[in-house]
């Protein structure tokens, strides 16, 4: 059997970011609107910095107005939804993402319930999960909607696929469920408790793996021909003593062989994220301009 298309998220995602760009400058152009994205870091946990970083990079290169608070790690929750509060107020701030995790005195609830729904660019505050359950228009999580775009671009329509998700989290196997849900796939979202796990895997047209766990998803776990996102993605030790590679969720080398198409790690699903990011701000600045976003 021949091998996988190989899924090149790094290639689509700048395909997006070109796009992005191209509507930032036609708002500004047209409209003198040019969409800004506040991103705020508690701590100075270097992952963390890292991701801000690129996050920066990426929106000042589309154009875009950058914003940072970087508030110490004692910051207080009293503290941190007063920032909040004056950015949902700043009329050149469209879309706020507050880095997680937060230190242990803040709780993240209270945190992303604070945001000004319209400017949650991150898809996670409650109005935006209850929007994406209804079939509504509202923010949808970066990531899972990374993975949908490429599956659409990979597939084109997904009407009557078996889905199958295995993840349940609130930033990625639930919303991607429900993408999949709201294009007609017929959907199971399988977890740590679910029997048989191979045998469901099995099943999918589209097997998307959000688990966190190397490479658990074996290539006998996937059906000929399916199409696989691999969203996790885990550090582990490489062959050369001291050295680290990041792997995903999927036995790549196994899986390429069986699938029809699938996501490698890295250079997959991760890329997609910062430029759905930049999407959801231009679309949060269209919405509260009054301006319809392009599609
Ligand atoms: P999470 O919150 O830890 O959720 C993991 C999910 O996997 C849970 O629903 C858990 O089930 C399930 N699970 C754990 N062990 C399992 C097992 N043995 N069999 C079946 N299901 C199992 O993780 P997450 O935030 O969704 O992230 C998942 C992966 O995606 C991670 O590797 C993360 O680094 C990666 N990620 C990547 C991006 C990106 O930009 N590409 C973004 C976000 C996350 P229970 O609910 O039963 O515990």
């Amino acid at each position: 059997m021949a091998e996988a298309k190989i899924i090149d998220g790094k290639a689509f995602a700048e395909r997006v970011r070109t796009r992005v760009a191209k509507d930032v400058a036609a708002l500004t152009t047209a409209h003198g609107l040019t969409p800004g994205l506040a991103v705020i870091l508690v701590g100075d946990n270097p992952a963390s910095r890292a991701y801000i970083a690129s996050k920066k990079k990426a929106t000042v290169e589309a154009g875009m107005r950058s914003f940072e608070r970087m508030l110490a790690a004692s910051t207080s929750e009293a503290a941190l939804l007063a920032e909040i509060a004056r950015l949902n107020a700043d009329p050149a701030v469209h879309g706020i993402l507050v880095q997680l995790p937060l230190p242990a005195q803040i709780r993240e609830a209270a945190v992303i319930e604070a945001l000004d729904p319209r400017k949650d660019v991150d898809g996670f505050h409650t109005r935006n999960v209850g929007l994406l359950w209804t079939g509504s228009e509202g923010i949808v999580p970066c990531t899972p909607l990374g993975c949908f775009m490429l599956l659409k671009e990979t597939l084109g329509d997904l009407a009557g696929a078996r889905a199958v998700v295995v993840g349940r989290s609130n930033i990625v196997g639930k919303p991607i469920a429900n993408l999949l849900l709201r294009e007609n796939c017929t959907v199971t979202i399988a977890h740590s408790r679910t029997r048989e796990l191979a045998e469901e895997c099995r099943r999918a047209d589209i097997l998307v793996a959000a688990v966190g766990k190397p490479e658990m998803v074996r290539g006998d776990w996937i059906k000929p021909g399916a199409a696989v996102i691999d969203v996790g993605i885990n550090r582990v030790a490489a062959e050369t003593a001291g050295k680290s590679r990041l792997v995903g969720d999927v036995a790549f080398a196994e899986a390429v062989k069986v699938a029809g198409a699938i996501t490698p790690v890295p250079g997959g699903v991760g890329p997609m994220t910062i430029a759905c990011l930049l999407r959801n701000t231009v679309s949060a600045a269209c919405r509260q301009a009054g301006i319809k976003p392009s599609a």
